[in-house]
């Protein structure tokens, strides 16, 4: 029997068995204990599967992997201290130097920086993309040497949706996968190896975990994109891995399991950035939720949206389920059970303006946060892009006016009084 997502939230990943612990045990140890060191080194070798050292794997980590693997539709999956690290090693998986990715330009910051400034100190080049650029555009930012696609579901901040079918199409022509960043939507509200991804990473900082606790990041693979027939442009994965012994990570492990486990054997071993049990086990907490959340979430965007639509102090708003939204198209497609809970909006009065909507908001709290359990607000002008001028923000597409709303899971009619009273101390 197929389960439904909800099911998966809560019993997905960790299944005890006769007499084991109901929830997932946390093993919160470095390293395992063998009675020889032959039987250790068929470990090293891969020969064998157990643990030997957390920085490689851990069970408390594999099950909760394995329950976002379940719940994304994916053949394997492996958590990572950070979003910004899982962002980092898929791509570095199956890309280096001398190599070229194709990135949507409505990306998170941090990943921007990523792929446009330090992976290019690494020798990789990026070509940004519009996400509604034509089809003749798209596949025009190909070269030989691309190795993958890469865009957000759902954009952080700019919450454009990204047409996964047609980039997978693109990046599939090019004989190279399609990575997308689902952490906006979560698979709750879409899942995207069913509309042609190869590869989702998370934020599981956001709505995953969805109380603020842990910072996290987690990659899942399909296992549906064949390797073997583009083997002259993944030698990583189909030729003889020196440092361990000239494995084949398509002939030992298959197309479903080789991209996770050479991520792990080679890149978790050498770069680091492994997930604490600890932090895992925080996260399998908000999975358990994560439906339940998820649904309040975009309602509650949804609401607000609707609300700021019809206020007369407010200038624009923008939201993927907000009917006439440039997304609301994409939405229905994708997302058509709901976006996400973040808002964009701009206060009508410019810079001023918003910076006493802020200062008069009650409930929701002004934090460099977003996809939390508790509303938070933030006024980019004044925080992460506070460096810029008015004329800057407008080039980066991020207007001084513009509040970032992250509608938590309270009560909408709340939020909506708290909006109110803010917006009535504005002139
Ligand atoms: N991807 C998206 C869409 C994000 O919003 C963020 C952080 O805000 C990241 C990746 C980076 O995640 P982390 O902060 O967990 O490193």
């Amino acid at each position: 029997m197929s389960e439904r997502i909800g099911t998966t939230c809560v019993q997905g990943g960790w299944r005890p068995g006769d007499g084991e612990p109901r929830q997932v045990p946390i093993y919160q140890n470095t390293t395992w204990k063998y009675d020889t060191s032959e039987h250790m080194g068929r470990l090293f070798d891969l020969e064998e599967s157990g643990y030997f050292y957390t920085r490689l794997a851990n069970p408390t980590n594999d099950a909760v992997a394995a329950k976002i693997a379940e719940l994304e539709g994916g053949t394997a999956a492996m958590l990572t201290s950070s979003g910004q690290a899982a962002n980092f090693f898929a791509v570095f998986n199956i890309a280096g130097a001398g190599d070229h990715v194709v990135a949507s330009s409505a990306i998170y910051g941090g990943t921007y920086n990523l792929l446009a400034h330090t992976m290019r100190r690494m020798g990789l080049e990026c070509t940004f993309v519009d996400p509604h650029c034509t089809d003749e555009e798209l596949a025009a930012a190909f070269r030989p040497n691309t190795k993958c696609v890469f865009g957000e579901t759902i954009a952080n901040p700019a919450l454009s949706v990204l047409d996964i079918e047609r980039f997978a199409a693109a990046a599939h022509a090019h004989g190279v996968p399609l990575i997308v960043d689902n952490t906006f939507p979560t698979p709750v509200l879409c899942r995207p190896i069913e509309w042609g991804a190869d590869i989702v990473t998370h934020s599981t900082t956001k709505y995953m975990d969805g109380h603020g606790a842990s910072v996290g990041g987690v990659i899942v693979d399909s296992g549906r994109f064949d390797w073997t027939a583009h083997a002259d442009k993944f030698p990583g994965l189909t030729e003889p891995d020196e440092s361990y012994h000239g494995v084949v990570y398509t002939e030992r492990f298959g197309l479903q399991g080789a991209y996770i486990t050479k991520a792990t054997a080679q890149l978790m071993r050498d770069l680091g950035s492994i997930q604490s049990p600890q932090n895992a086990f925080l996260i399998n907490l908000g999975l358990e939720s994560l439906h339940l959340r998820m649904a309040r979430h975009a309602a509650n965007g949804r609401a607000v949206a609707e609300h700021l639509a019809a206020h007369p102090k407010v200038a624009w708003v923008r939201h993927p389920s907000l009917a006439g939204d440039a997304e609301f198209e994409l939405a229905a497609k994708y997302l058509p059970d709901g976006s996400c809970g973040v808002v964009s909006f701009g206060v009508a009065g410019g810079r001023a303006a918003a910076e006493t909507f802020m200062k008069n908001l009650r409930l929701a709290q002004i934090a460099t946060h977003v996809a939390d359990a508790r509303t938070c607000v933030l006024h980019p002008a004044n925080a992460t892009h506070r460096q810029m001028n008015d004329a800057e923000l407008e080039a980066a597409g991020i207007s001084a006016d513009l509040i970032r709303l992250s509608c938590g899971i309270e009560d909408a009619a709340d939020l909506i009084a708290d909006i109110g009273q803010a917006l009535a101390a504005v002139e």
